[in-house]
């Protein structure tokens, strides 16, 4: 696997502009595209593609949308950059984060008008954001928009090879990619291209590379989609291009590993707390799901419970991957604290004092010892539910470095002459630090920055 230099090199077919990668940064990048008037072939290497896309929860974060409009929510491009840098400590790259948040409305919009892809606005103010702005269809989840998309390819037409396991990139003397190899039932086929986008993820799924660029998350369990093993990087690091953020990641410290399910956040922000296996809290669980990983990993084999009550619980049926979790059986319900301790294989007396103590908290409208603050309208009444989970590392969040137009730069800056990224192959807009990740940023980058590749790619056809 890597990058072959073969000006003269044949192709056993053609298409104007190559995708690697069927997640959504790849499908929509091949939708947009397409609907620019490019010839598109995507290829992915799974039988049945799915990729992180369909793990996710499908909210896509959009500034001044007409959903929001109709609400009266007042959002801007700007003050959604203003909340991506705050949660970056001012280190996501500002032309990424200007290109990606002014276009995330029209974006939305144009998937509505062009093909009926209807997102809603999701209720409640996701940690981080300083107002409502999370986007998904009624349906909710990844792997609904995923298919929704697939749904428009189909329409228009776009070709998507499955079980097409890209190996090479081949390129002129010039850097210019010219075609790629890739294996489909065990024979090397081939496709000359005028532009290739790398929709193929990021390398949260290798564990040499996150020992390598990440060592400070390799206690952590993978649970992310298989295929992002690093070819982006493996491919762009040979080319010479410019890696950037590679120190950000994307985690979550409430998964049920067995499932590889991670439990909706907005638990937490609606009053669940999290305890270990003493009863005893030991983060403020309002800062972020993905920073919270590495709390969790420090408890006793790294096992955490979220501890609710009946409303938090109502809230949660309606996200799908919460709604799983109840049918699997893995949460538990009881009248009485100590009982549910006891279920839980939790200390009784911790769970107890915790919980008295967040109700007196909330009773006073006031912050605890982590700076988290409590409400009185979510204090936590019987019965009460619980659930253990752990940490896990879902995705990288440093990658190929590109500008506001997708283009993949190298490490003078300059950009290749065809080649472009999107997803979770580039660097995101986390910034370089684990605690950059701000709810959404991933499928930002996939939905949003998918489009804007796919639409470079087809003026650069156009020209
Ligand atoms: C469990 C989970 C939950 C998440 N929840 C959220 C969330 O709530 N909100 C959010 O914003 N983000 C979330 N994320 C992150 C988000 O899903 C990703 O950032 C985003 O989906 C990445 O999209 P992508 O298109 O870049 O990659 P993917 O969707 O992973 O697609 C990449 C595709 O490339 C293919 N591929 C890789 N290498 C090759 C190759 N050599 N040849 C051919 N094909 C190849 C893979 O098979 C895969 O299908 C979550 C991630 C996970 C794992």
């Amino acid at each position: 696997m890597g990058i072959v230099v073969d000006p003269s090199a044949r192709f056993t077919t053609t298409a104007s502009v190559v995708v690697i990668g069927a997640g959504g940064a790849g499908a929509i990048a091949a939708l947009a595209a397409r609907s620019a008037g490019a010839d598109v072939l995507v290829l992915d290497r799974d039988a049945a593609p799915s990729g992180a896309t369909a793990c996710s929860s499908g909210m896509v974060p959009a500034a001044g949308t007409a959903e929001q409009k109709s609400r009266g929510i007042a959002d801007s491009p700007q003050r959604f950059s203003d909340d991506i840098q705050a949660k970056a400590n001012g280190s996501a790259d500002a032309s990424l984060v200007e290109a990606l948040t002014g276009a995330s409305a029209s974006v939305l919009e144009w998937l509505t008008k062009q093909y009926g892809i209807r997102f809603e606005l999701v209720e409640g103010v996701a940690p981080g954001h300083s107002l409502s702005r999370m986007h998904a269809l009624a349906d909710r989840g990844g792997a609904t928009l995923l298919s929704s998309l697939y749904s428009a390819l189909a329409k228009q037409g776009v070709r998507l090879e499955p079980s097409a396991d890209v190996t090479d990139l081949v390129v002129d003397d010039a850097q210019r990619i010219i075609g790629v190899r890739y294996k489909r039932s065990g024979k090397v086929e081939s496709v000359g291209c005028a532009t290739l986008i790398l929709a193929c993820n990021g390398f949260a799924g290798n564990s040499q590379l996150v020992a390598q660029y990440l060592p400070d998350v390799r206690g952590l369990p993978f649970a992310g989609h298989e295929g992002s093993q690093g070819d982006a990087l493996a491919w762009g690091t040979e080319l010479g291009a410019r890696l950037a953020d590679i120190d950000g990641f994307l985690a979550h410290g409430a998964v049920v590993l067995s499932q590889r399910l991670p439990l909706p956040w907005s638990l937490m922000t609606e009053g669940a707390v999290q305890v270990n296996r003493d009863g005893e809290r030991f983060v403020n669980e309002h800062e972020g799901y993905s920073e919270s990983a590495l709390f969790v990993l420090a408890q006793p084999h790294a096992t955490a419970f979220m501890i609710y009550d009946e409303r938090v619980h109502e809230i949660g049926l309606t996200m799908p991957n919460y709604a799983t979790a109840v049918s699997s059986g893995v949460i538990k319900r009881e009248s009485l604290l100590r009982d549910l301790a006891e279920q839980l294989g939790v200390r009784r007396e911790g769970l107890e004092a915790t919980i008295a103590l967040v109700n007196a908290l909330a009773f006073d409208d006031a912050s605890d010892e982590f700076g988290r603050e409590f409400r009185a309208t979510q204090m936590l009444l019987g019965p009460y539910y619980g659930v253990p989970v752990t940490c896990a590392l879902l995705g990288t969040e440093g990658g190929l470095a590109i500008d506001g137009s997708g283009r993949v730069l190298r490490q003078d800056g300059s950009p290749f002459p065809n080649l472009l990224a999107a997803g979770g192959a580039a660097r995101g807009v986390s910034g370089d630090a684990g605690g950059g990740y701000l709810e959404g940023n991933g499928l930002l980058t996939a939905i949003v920055g998918g489009y804007i590749a796919g639409s470079t790619a087809a003026a650069a056809i156009a020209e």
